[in-house]
């Protein structure tokens, strides 16, 4: 049933926004903001209940995806937010998400961009109302512990405490195996914790849910690093199965000399996580009173932009070498495709903000580093275009002076030296091989899953992948399964 059916024609999008940039640049509490009772209903009333719902679809098309890919039954929560059902909203949102708190607030809403009121208009607030909806249970107490009534006696291993060992995690526990997962961070979480930054996802959190988990019967061993502290042939031995999640985070780092040996530079990730484990104080290395670079474009790049803003720097600029994308959707990408358009995130908003202008600088890359006494001063740029995919840059430099360079240049592929140690067939992406589709590797009773199975994505895919993952686990374990 369509909760309201001109819903869509009477209220405009409201996103619940962010709070003002010259407030939120003083702190690292999270940036959203909250939205009135009165408007969640009529933004949930936009929903239009499509009878092929795109949102939730989580297809390929050329190439890239759109639409849920964990399949959120969202026009049916859409409608029951609508009429206040809140409770049962909830209950339709957890039977495809086990984590709605960490989507809610760092998907990029593969669903809003599938949506049909955006082939013409807006799209349905559908990120937003999922937050609403899961702080909304936490807040009721609707989320209480479920403890499995039926234990199997069958016990997996899982190695890695990022989304996708968590969903698994998950997954198998509710269905009654005794799981343990192995983090050699301090705290679960993966890039969810040490990667992604406070403003966007508080850790407060991943705490309450490792509460939550843990009071449902989950073990973590936190601090432990196998392959090192125990071999993955040892834990082999102690379990029925088990579950390689160790993320994609190795990172490309360009090809300028003295790039790893000058002081000054910085990879994204260290940085980031550095950051978080100093709050509130700083980190060693930290952007305070810095001229700084940051290297990517991309999202990762935009959270460093938005952390250097909140330690203090002088200037920010981040260089990326694909050109600027355009403002609008182009004739051979449309609705519903993914959109290949410019996005601001919050990070170079507040940097427009603070500094006048947009930090980016498109269409350039490192050619390099001017240092005195081991120590950064200055960065070459040029500039750079594409032929036939080939690389070519302009013999024309320009220099811009920097003491930190924040090396956000993406991830290629997983540590491989922990499979390999097994003898598990890897991929020449640096991922874990399986069968297309599956998730055990090349040896029996060992699955993988998240950015070690698929390469650096999304948490929705690492969430995906953990919960598809488990599904193939069960069937193994016990001859058959109902998971879905
Ligand atoms: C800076 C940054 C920002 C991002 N922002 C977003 C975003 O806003 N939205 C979004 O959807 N995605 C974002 N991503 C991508 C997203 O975080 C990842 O795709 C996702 O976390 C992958 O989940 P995973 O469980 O596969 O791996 P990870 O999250 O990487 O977790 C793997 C875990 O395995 C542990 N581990 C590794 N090796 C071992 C070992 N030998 N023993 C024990 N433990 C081990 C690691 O410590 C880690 O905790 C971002 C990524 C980065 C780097
Ligand atoms: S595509 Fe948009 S309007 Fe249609 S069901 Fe999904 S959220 Fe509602």
């Amino acid at each position: 049933m369509m909760g309201k059916t001109d819903g869509f024609l009477l209220y405009k999008r409201r996103e619940d926004g962010m709070r003002a940039v010259e407030e939120r640049i003083k702190d690292f509490k999270e940036i959203h903001a909250e939205q009135s009772h009165e408007e969640r209903c009529r933004q949930a009333a936009r929903c239009m209940n499509c009878g092929v719902p795109f949102c939730q679809s989580g297809m390929k098309l050329h190439g890239m995806f759109t639409g849920c890919p964990l399949h959120n039954l969202i026009p049916e929560w859409n409608d029951e937010i609508y009429r206040e059902n809140n409770e049962h909203a909830l209950k339709r949102l957890l039977k495809t998400n086990p984590f709605p708190e960490f989507t809610g607030r760092v998907c990029p809403a593969l669903c809003e961009k599938a949506c049909l009121n955006g082939m013409e208009g807006d799209p349905v607030t559908i990120r937003d109302n999922e937050r609403f909806l899961i702080e909304y249970g936490y807040e009721k107490g609707l989320l209480e512990p479920v403890i499995p009534s039926i234990r199997s006696q069958k016990r997996v291993g899982i190695i890695g405490g990022g989304p996708a060992g968590l969903a698994a995690a998950h997954r198998l526990n509710q269905r009654g195996h005794t799981v343990v997962v192995y983090e050699r961070d301090d705290e679960i979480g993966g890039l969810l914790m040490y990667g992604i930054p406070n403003m966007k996802l508080d850790k407060s959190i991943i705490k309450r849910r490792r509460k939550k988990m843990e009071a449902e019967g989950i073990i973590f061993h936190t601090g432990v690093c196998i392959g090192k502290d125990i071999t993955l042939e040892e834990l082999r031995n102690q379990y029925d199965a088990l579950i390689l999640a160790c993320g994609a985070k190795q990172e490309r780092i360009p090809n300028v000399e003295g790039i790893m040996e000058t002081a000054g530079i910085i990879k994204a990730v260290d940085y980031l996580k550095q950051t978080t484990k100093a709050l509130p104080g700083l980190p060693e290395i930290n952007a305070k009173g810095k001229q700084v670079v940051v290297l990517g474009g991309g999202d990762t790049g935009n959270d460093c932009v938005g952390t250097c803003i909140r330690q203090g720097c002088t200037s920010v600029i981040q260089i990326e070498m694909m050109p600027k994308p355009p403002t609008e959707r182009t004739a051979d990408n449309p609705w519903p495709e993914w959109p290949k358009t410019l996005k601001t995130d919050y990070g170079q908003q507040e940097a427009i903000h603070v500094f006048q202008k947009d930090p980016r600088i498109f269409s350039h890359t490192i050619t390099a580093l001017i240092q005195k006494d081991g120590i950064l001063q200055a960065l070459e740029i040029a500039e750079v275009h594409f032929e036939k995919g080939k690389q070519i840059i302009s013999e024309k430099r320009e220099q811009i002076d920097c003491d930190l360079l924040i090396i956000a240049a993406g991830f290629i592929g997983c540590e491989t030296q922990l499979p390999l140690s097994l003898g598990i067939t890897c991929t020449q992406r640096n991922t874990v091989s399986t069968a297309e589709g599956y998730y055990m590797t090349s040896i029996d009773g060992i699955f993988t899953a998240g950015d070690m199975h698929r390469g650096q994505s999304l948490v929705v895919w690492a969430i995906q992948e953990g919960l598809m993952c488990a599904k193939e686990v069960d069937e193994w374990l016990m001859g058959y399964t109902n998971l879905i």
